[in-house]
C-alpha cells in the first residue's frame, strides 16, 4: 500500500485535509478506527455559519436547526445576546454531526480520496529513522501503510503526535470534561444557542443549550477536570435540568461523555507529519468549540501536501507553510482566549452577573474577545487595568 499521504482519522480535520489534497492531485487514503465515519456523535453540533464559506458541504441535509444568535446567561439570568440582526454569519447552525462528517468525507471522496473504516493505527512506519508511513491493525490483518506524509487527524486522543515525539498529554487545567443529554419531550422552542455560566452551575466550563427542532435539544456541560472530580459532570447537569420543568420532563435520546482540550495548541509539524484539528489542540479554549478551525486548518493542511507533493519535499520546513497558515488565521485568537480563560476562571458569580448585566443591552456586531473587552471597558473603566493585557493581545 503506497500513497502519498496517509491520514488518520475521518472528523472533518482528516475529511477536510483529505479533500484539498486530493483536489489537487494527491494519493490521499483516509484510516479510520471506527466502523462508521461520524457515528457515534460525540459533539453539542453547533458551528458557525461561516462554514459556508469554506464550500465543503453539500446541500442542508446537515442542518437540523438555523439559529437567529446565542445567549450567554450568568448566574442569575442576566442575558448577553448576539442576534443574527447586528451579527450576521457570526451566528450559527446546529447539525447532525453524524451526517456533518459523513458529508465532509464524502467531499474528500469525490474529489479522489480513498478511506478505510475498522483500521487503526497502532504505530508510526519508520524507514532509516524517517517517517515514512502507518502501522494499522484493519480486521485481523496488520497492514504496513507507505506514505511521504502522515496527517495526525485523530482527535483529543491522538496518538500519532505522541509517537513522532511530540509532547501531547492534556493537564487537567487544559481539559473539559462533558456530558450532553439529546432531550426531547422539552418545552424549549428557542431560535437560540444558550450558554449558562457560573461556579455552581458548571465549575470551569458551562451549560449549553442547543436546540435540534421543536421539542429537541443538546442538553450539555462542560466542567474543567482541574475543577472537577469523577462523575460531577453529571451531577452538574442533572442538577441543572432537573431545576427547569420545561426540561425536566424530556427524555434522552441519547447520553454522551467526552473530552474537550482547551489548551495553548502543540507543535502541528515535523518532518513528514502534520498534526491537524484537536490532534494539534486548536480549540477554542473558551468556548471548547473545534469544529471551524479543524475544518480551516484541513484546507491548509490539504494545500501545504499538494505544494510538498510537487516540489516532492516533505521536510519540516516545507510542511511548516501549513503552521504558518493557521496561525496566521487564528493562531492569535486561539492565545488570546487562552488567556482570557484564565481571567474568566478567576471570577466569582457575582462578578458575572454584574458584567453580564451591564452588557445585556449592548447589541455585539462580532463575538470576540475584542468587542467583548471594549464593551466591557466602555461601561466599567475600573476594568481596564486588569483586561488591558487581554486588549493588547487581541490587538496585536
Ligand atoms: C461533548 C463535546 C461537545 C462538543 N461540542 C462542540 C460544538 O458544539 N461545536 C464545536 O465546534 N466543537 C464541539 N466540540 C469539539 C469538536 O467535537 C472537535 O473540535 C472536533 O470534532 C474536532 O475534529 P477533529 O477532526 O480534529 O477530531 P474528531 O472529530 O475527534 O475526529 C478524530 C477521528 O480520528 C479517529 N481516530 C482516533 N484515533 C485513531 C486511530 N488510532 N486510528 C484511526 N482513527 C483514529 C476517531 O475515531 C475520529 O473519527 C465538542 C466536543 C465534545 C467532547
Amino acid at each position: 500500500m503506497n500513497y502519498d499521504a496517509v491520514i488518520v482519522g475521518s472528523g472533518p480535520a482528516g475529511s477536510v485535509t483529505a479533500r484539498f489534497a486530493a483536489e489537487a492531485g494527491v494519493k490521499v487514503l483516509i484510516i479510520e478506527r471506527r466502523t462508521e465515519v461520524g457515528v457515534p456523535v460525540l459533539c453539542g453540533e453547533g458551528v458557525s455559519q461561516k462554514v459556508d464559506n469554506f464550500n465543503v458541504l453539500e446541500g442542508k441535509r446537515w442542518i437540523a436547526t438555523k439559529m437567529k444568535g446565542a445567549r450567554i446567561i450568568s448566574p442569575n439570568g442576566a442575558t448577553i445576546t448576539l442576534s443574527a440582526e447586528y451579527a450576521g454569519n457570526e451566528t450559527g447552525y446546529v447539525v447532525y454531526r453524524d451526517i456533518f462528517d459523513q458529508e465532509l468525507a464524502r467531499g474528500a471522496v469525490q474529489k479522489g480520496a480513498e478511506i478505510m473504516l475498522n483500521t487503526c493505527a497502532i504505530n508510526l512506519l519508520k524507514k532509516n529513522g524517517k517517517i515514512k508511513g502507518i502501522t494499522a491493525q484493519h480486521f485481523d490483518e496488520t497492514l504496513e501503510i507507505e506514505a511521504d506524509v502522515v496527517v495526525g487527524a485523530d482527535g483529543v486522543e491522538s496518538r500519532v503526535g505522541k509517537w513522532a515525539g511530540i509532547q501531547t498529554t492534556l493537564k487537567p487545567y487544559d481539559l473539559e470534561t462533558c456530558v450532553q443529554y439529546t432531550l426531547t419531550n422539552i418545552d424549549w422552542d428557542s431560535p437560540y444557542c444558550d450558554f449558562f455560566l457560573g461556579k455552581h452551575v458548571a465549575p470551569g466550563g458551562y451549560v449549553w443549550v442547543f436546540p435540534k427542532g421543536k421539542d429537541v435539544a443538546n442538553v450539555g456541560i462542560g466542567v474543567l477536570a482541574s475543577l472537577s472530580e469523577a462523575g460531577k459532570a453529571k451531577q452538574y447537569l442533572d442538577k441543572f435540568i432537573a431545576a427547569r420543568p420545561e426540561l425536566k420532563k424530556g427524555e434522552p435520546l441519547r447520553v454522551i461523555t467526552g473530552a474537550d482540550p482547551v489548551a495553548e495548541p502543540i507543535q502541528s509539524v515535523k518532518d513528514n507529519l502534520l498534526l491537524v484539528g484537536d490532534a494539534a489542540r486548536q480549540v477554542d479554549p473558551i468556548t471548547g468549540g473545534g469544529l471551524m478551525h479543524a475544518i480551516e486548518a484541513g484546507k491548509y493542511a490539504g494545500q501545504t501536501i499538494a505544494n510538498a507533493v510537487v516540489k516532492q519535499c516533505f521536510d519540516m520546513q516545507t510542511l511548516s507553510e501549513y503552521e504558518i497558515q493557521w496561525k496566521n488565521a487564528f493562531g492569535k485568537k486561539l492565545h488570546r482566549n487562552y488567556v482570557a480563560k484564565e481571567i474568566i476562571l478567576d471570577m466569582e458569580d457575582k462578578t458575572l452577573d454584574m458584567l453580564a448585566d451591564s452588557l445585556k443591552d449592548y447589541k455585539f456586531e462580532e463575538f470576540s474577545t475584542l468587542s467583548i473587552i471594549k464593551a466591557l471597558v466602555t461601561k466599567h473603566p475600573s476594568l481596564l487595568v486588569k483586561l488591558t493585557p487581554l486588549m493588547k493581545l487581541a490587538r496585536a
